[in-house]
């Protein structure tokens, strides 16, 4: 299991201000320096990491039945009817990404959603094989194998919640539309609908499904579009080849995670890859044109760009948005937006 560490550059580069440093505990963004020492650090799993648990999942338990249903930790659980105790004996008949969680639909319109957040991981172990060793926040015996969570760290932020009905399921989804599922005309629409930057509409689960933080950077990247372009502002162009980037590269990933995974489960899920072309590459150099790759630092995480290619030229902590920020960095992206339209 990965350590999880501070950051120092991160502290370093936001000139001595360390307010947001203890509170970031856990939550470390991808690009901290702490990796070259060989630290992980965790990052939420996105569109295609959690559709390739789905996969690997859809391949186990489909038509399994649930034998046994143990939790370590109470606090995971969020609801309370049904009972986690119901589930047992039933038969998975469905599997469904819902943004960034994990729907099991078992026979009886029973629901088990499970959402990962940051740090929570997935392990399986087949039938007869031997468990894996560490303590589990919850355990799923099935007829085909035994199913475990665990969460690095020590914030306890994953979930699970036990849900009867599709109405109930569909309460829980943040409403964003399915970016490889849906229309140039359906994303325009969702992305126009507010005056956003686009990184934050990108990454908002009521307007996208399934987009954070990693791969709206490399899709930003392979639009060539500035992270901080406010939305209504976008052409149509600018629209279409955002559209086109963002199928492209959740495409892309999908496929790469299929190949690297195979018919084994995905174990070591993390949002940072090194096939990356900016995200968690500050200082790197681009690999379209060479210059060094950027980064606007907020409290949880931070967002990479190259400015060559996305920002004719400019970097976005210029003296222009320095002055802005001099009272503070910010420390979400809407602090930054409300910065930016004083
Ligand atoms: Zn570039």
């Amino acid at each position: 299991m990965a350590e999880q560490r501070p950051c120092p550059a991160r502290g370093a580069l936001a000139n001595g201000r360390a307010r947001g440093l203890q509170r970031r505990g856990d939550t470390q963004g991808p690009s901290c320096g702490a990796r070259a020492a060989g630290v992980t650090l965790w990052t939420m799993p996105e569109l295609p990491d959690v559709e390739l648990y789905r996969e690997a999942l859809a391949r186990r338990v489909l038509g399994a039945k649930l034998e046994e249903l143990r939790i370590g930790q109470p606090f995971l659980l969020r609801t309370v009817d049904p009972k986690p105790a119901e589930l047992v004996g039933r038969t998975v008949r469905e599997l469904r990404r819902v943004g960034k969680r994990i729907a099991f639909g078992f026979e009886g319109e029973l629901w088990l959603v499970i959402h990962l957040m940051i740090a929570g991981r997935l392990h399986w172990a087949d039938a007869g094989a031997k468990p894996p060793g560490r303590k589990p926040l919850v355990a799923l015996r099935f007829s085909t194998g035994l199913l475990t969570l665990t969460e690095a760290g020590s914030k306890r932020r994953a979930s699970l919640h036990v849900l009867r009905g599709d109405a109930a399921l569909a309460a829980h989804d943040p409403g964003g539309i399915e970016p490889l599922e849906t229309d140039l005309a359906s994303f325009a629409r969702a992305l126009r609908q507010a005056n956003h930057t686009l990184k934050r509409s990108l990454t908002d689960p009521r307007l996208l499904s399934g987009i954070g933080n990693a791969y709206s950077d490399e899709i930003l990247h392979r639009a060539r579009l500035s992270p901080i372009t406010m939305t209504q502002k976008l052409t149509d162009a600018e629209i279409e080849r955002l559209f086109a980037a963002t199928r492209a590269v959740l495409v892309e990933w999908l496929e790469r995670f299929r190949a690297q995974t195979g018919d084994a489960f995905p174990e070591g899920v993390t949002a940072f890859r090194p096939e990356m072309a900016v995200h968690g590459k500050y200082r790197k150099p681009c690999p379209v044109c060479g210059s060094p790759v950027q980064r606007i630092v907020y409290a949880e995480n931070e967002t990479n760009y190259c400015a060559t290619c996305q920002t004719n030229g400019r970097l976005l902590a210029d003296r222009a948005l320095s002055r802005l920020l001099k009272s503070d960095w910010p420390r979400t992206l809407e602090e930054m937006e409300a910065l930016r339209s004083r």
